[in-house]
């Protein structure tokens, strides 16, 4: 069977998860033509489809900023790493991208958030069906107390996907590159496997519901080196069909998976509040080679931390 394409993909998401107002997808081959520009291939003039625009957000709990002044893209099929140090605001800012924020009492989100150019945060939105779209993984790993079979199957019998779910469930820990290590033992209570195997299978679960975005906030920072790489090597294979938003406090990390990388740092304010800020947002290789702040340099030499 062919997948559909993404604008097939939208209409019938659309549909069937009953988002209020249908979400304009811009082709990554659009119309929009870009200059020619010699000896540069075609793919790579075209500016890169945005998934997500963030525009002046800030993100206050309790009336207190706790990040403010956050500007950036997320572009389809890249890996964007969330750095800095602790407290400037990282997973305040991923809890963004899937309105988990609003679970927060006292969060509150200003600024502008496009999700496929939709304002993610207009009143018609339902931040229910958000979450289906965009899945997330967390620091430790959180299996359901459930067979492995039953932790994938759960999303897909909850939205009523339609499918032979034996299908459903071996796709998705295929594609979690998890499928060959579990298929004989499905039934088994997932608490039964190893940690690094758990986040592969909290990432397949993400996956059974075929959301377009990732969000994984510190997934590989309880898990062992062998783990990571195998983490690690799974974002570089799915970025091809989904995009994916890290937060990593691991810099060799962030260098080695992502594509673009957001600099953040901690601002303190005349009266000692402390306020997280983006200093510099660039592609991963120049935050890591070539910064343009000093900050930036000082933290991703390790002269700071
Ligand atoms: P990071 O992920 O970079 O470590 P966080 O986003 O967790 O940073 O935190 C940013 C700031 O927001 C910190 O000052 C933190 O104390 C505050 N904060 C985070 N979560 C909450 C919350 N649920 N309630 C109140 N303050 C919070």
């Amino acid at each position: 069977m062919t997948e559909p394409q993404d604008s097939q993909r939208t209409e019938e998401d659309t549909q069937q998860r009953g988002l209020s107002q249908p979400l304009e997808v811009r082709s990554l081959h659009g119309d929009s033509a870009a200059p020619a520009v010699k000896g540069v291939p075609e793919a790579e003039r075209k500016p890169r489809e945005a998934i997500f625009s963030l525009d002046d957000v800030m993100v206050s709990y309790s009336k207190k900023p706790a990040v403010r002044g956050v500007s950036f893209d997320i572009g389809k099929n890249q890996i964007t790493a969330l750095i800095g140090p602790s407290g400037c605001g990282k997973s305040t800012v991923i809890r963004c991208f899937n309105r988990m924020n609003d679970l927060i009492p006292g969060a509150t989100v200003d600024g502008k958030i496009l999700y496929h150019g939709q304002d993610l945060y207009a009143p018609q939105v339902d931040a229910v069906e958000v979450r289906k779209r965009i899945g997330m993984v967390f620091q430790k790993p959180n299996p359901f107390p459930k067979s492995i079979y039953d932790n994938i199957a759960f999303g897909p019998r909850v939205l009523g996907m339609k499918g032979d779910m034996d299908e459903i469930v071996e796709r998705a820990l295929t594609h979690a590159a998890l499928w060959d290590e579990v298929k004989d033992r499905l039934k088994t209570n997932a608490f039964g496997m190893s940690g690094g195997q758990q986040q592969r299978l909290c990432i397949a679960r993400c996956l059974a519901v075929e959301p377009d975005v990732i969000l994984m906030d510190e997934p590989c920072s309880a898990l062992d080196p062998i783990s990571t790489g195998k983490i690690e090597d799974l974002m570089l294979d799915l970025k091809d069909e989904y995009s994916i938003v890290i937060v990593t406090h691991n810099m060799q990390q962030a260098a080695r998976v992502s594509d673009k990388t957001a600099f953040f740092t901690v601002e303190l304010s005349e009266n000692e509040e402390r306020t997280g800020r983006v200093v510099e947002f660039d592609d991963t290789e120049k935050i890591f080679t070539n910064p343009s702040d000093p900050r930036t340099e000082a933290y991703v030499t390790g002269k700071v931390g």
